[in-house]
C-alpha cells in the first residue's frame, strides 16, 4: 500500500503535491518523496520518515515547476532509505516513477536491463520498471509517427507479472 500523488497545472506543483501526500499518509509513512519535471530536468526530494520531513525541506528547495509525482512508501522491496523511496528515475534521466504494489520479475527485469546498460541504485522492485519504460522510450523514439512515452508505458506494462498503479513522467 502506498499514497500516489500526481499534478499538472497553472499552480507550483510541490505545494499541491505536498498537500496530497499529508491526506494519504496512512496508506504509507516510512519514507515520501516527489519528483517535479522543469525545462531543465528532474528536481526531487526525498526523505526518510513522516511527509513532515519532506515538508521541512521543501521550501528551502523551491521546486519550480508545475508538473510533477509524488509518493508516501510503504516498502516491500528493500529496506526504508532515501535511495529505495520514490521516485525513481531511470539510469538515463529520461523516466521518472512512482509505484504502488509489487512487480514480481524485477529479478529477470534487471538481469535484462543490465545487459543493455542500465545501472540501479535502489534495492526495488519499482526501479525495474522505471528503466524497462526508459529501454522502451528510447526504442520507441527512433519510430516516427507514435507518441514514443505513451507506447514505451503501454508495452513496459505488458512484461510485467504482479501489481501496480504507477504514475510516471517523461521532461521530453
Ligand atoms: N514495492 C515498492 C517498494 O517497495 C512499492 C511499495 C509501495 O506500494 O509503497 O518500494
Amino acid at each position: 500500500m502506498c499514497g500516489i500523488v500526481g499534478y499538472v497545472g497553472r499552480n507550483r506543483a510541490g505545494s499541491v503535491m505536498l498537500d496530497g501526500l499529508k491526506r494519504l499518509e496512512y496508506r504509507g509513512y516510512d519514507s515520501s518523496g516527489m519528483v517535479v519535471a522543469t525545462n531543465k530536468g528532474f528536481e526531487q526530494i526525498k526523505r526518510v520518515g513522516r511527509v513532515a520531513n519532506l515538508e521541512e525541506d521543501l521550501d528551502e528547495l523551491q521546486l519550480g515547476g508545475n508538473l510533477g509525482i509524488s509518493h508516501t512508501r510503504w516498502a516491500t522491496h528493500g529496506d526504508v532509505t532515501e535511495a529505495n523511496a520514490h521516485p525513481h528515475t531511470s539510469s538515463d534521466g529520461k523516466i521518472s516513477l512512482v509505484h504502488n504494489g509489487v512487480i514480481e520479475n524485477y529479478g529477470a527485469m534487471k538481469d535484462f536491463l543490465t545487459d543493455k546498460g542500465y545501472t540501479f541504485q535502489s534495492q526495488t522492485d519499482s526501479e525495474a520498471l522505471c528503466n524497462l519504460i526508459a529501454y522502451h522510450y528510447k526504442k520507441e523514439s527512433q519510430d516516427s509517427g507514435k507518441n514514443p512515452f505513451l507506447e514505451a508505458v503501454r508495452k513496459s506494462l505488458r512484461h510485467v507479472e504482479g501489481t501496480y498503479g504507477i504514475a510516471v513522467v517523461c521532461p521530453d
